[in-house]
């Protein structure tokens, strides 16, 4: 169904189905009609191409990437959205609806029985309350997926898509680094929402990388050391080392200076190589202690 971003025909919609918007549930849907086509065809959905979209809504972007794709996949917690979207995509037949929450879906089974012989890419308008959780699970379980085009907000996407080693950078922006190439495409003002939200956003893209950009010893203890060491924020590296992997600050300084680095340096200075040495030097000191 086309003009699912008109407030008048939104509104239309919602009433008749006696829907209320849940906050708890990040509920802003696009009311600006340029956005969804060119989500759309930035992130890639063709011939050829399955997308899974996580929180289709009323299916103003669902609407658009049913046009390009061969087969669209849309994950939506609300079950008040069921009968919407069998009225808005009921012209779709490549269109297909799970109702659950994406952190609990089997995503790597969906992917595999719902996309034969097709390339995947993900794509949708997040719920801002879980963007991080849902960004980290889609790159941290490795899927069969060759990009992921998301709108977040404004300063979700400015971390995201920050150098590695930049003041903006975080443990969210090192793992996006490690497993993709990311990039800004456009902002989107916070007036192209129902209801609209307090902060502006934008529409990133993540490439997913076919071997991480990093080679690490153990991706496990890779993801230990960023996670503790952007734990203090304000903190030394040294200092956030050892409460974040719960060990004395002599240890912590030892690891440090084995991956020749500057016992007062802070995480958000660290490059990806940084950490990829870091990151060894605890697996080699742990396997050492054996
Ligand atoms: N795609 C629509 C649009 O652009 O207008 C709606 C986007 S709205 C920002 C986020 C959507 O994610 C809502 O439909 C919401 O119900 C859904 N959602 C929230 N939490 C979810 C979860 N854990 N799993 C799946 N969908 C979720």
């Amino acid at each position: 169904m086309d003009g699912l971003s008109n407030i008048g025909t939104i509104k239309e919609i919602l009433t008749r189905h006696g829907f209320k918007f849940s906050k708890s549930m990040g509920q802003n849907f696009l009311i600006n009609p340029s956005v969804c086509p060119k989500m759309a065809s930035m992130c890639g959905a063709k011939e050829g191409v399955g997308v899974l979209e996580i929180g289709p809504g009323i299916g103003v972007l669902t609407n658009e990437l049913c046009k390009n794709a061969d087969r669209v996949v849309s994950i939506e917690l609300d079950k008040r959205l069921i009968p919407v979207l069998a009225e808005t995509m009921a012209e779709h037949k490549n269109f297909k609806l799970i109702n659950c929450d994406v952190m609990e879906a089997d995503l790597k089974g969906i992917i595999q029985q719902e996309f034969k012989g097709l390339d995947v890419v993900v794509c949708a308008n997040l719920p801002y309350y879980i963007t991080s959780p849902i960004i980290m699970r889609l790159l941290e379980e490795k899927l069969p997926i060759k990009s992921i085009t998301v709108m977040v907000q404004k300063e979700a996407a400015d971390r995201l898509t920050a150098e590695v080693g930049s003041r903006n950078s975080s443990a969210v922006t090192v793992a996006v680094a490690y497993y993709s190439k990311p990039q800004l495409l456009f902002n989107v003002s916070r007036g192209s929402f129902m209801p609209s939200p307090n902060v502006d956003s934008a529409v990133i893209k993540l490439d997913i990388s076919q071997t991480p950009n990093a080679i690490v010893k153990k991706e496990s203890d890779f993801r230990r050391v960023v996670k503790a060491g952007f734990s203090q924020r304000r903190k030394t590296l040294s200092n956030s080392l050892s409460s974040g992997l719960g060990i004395p600050k002599d240890r912590a300084n030892m690891l440090i200076e084995r991956a020749n680095l500057p016992t007062n340096i802070r995480a958000e200075k660290l490059s990806l190589e940084d950490f990829g040495r870091l990151s060894d030097c605890l697996t080699e000191y742990e396997n050492e202690e054996i």
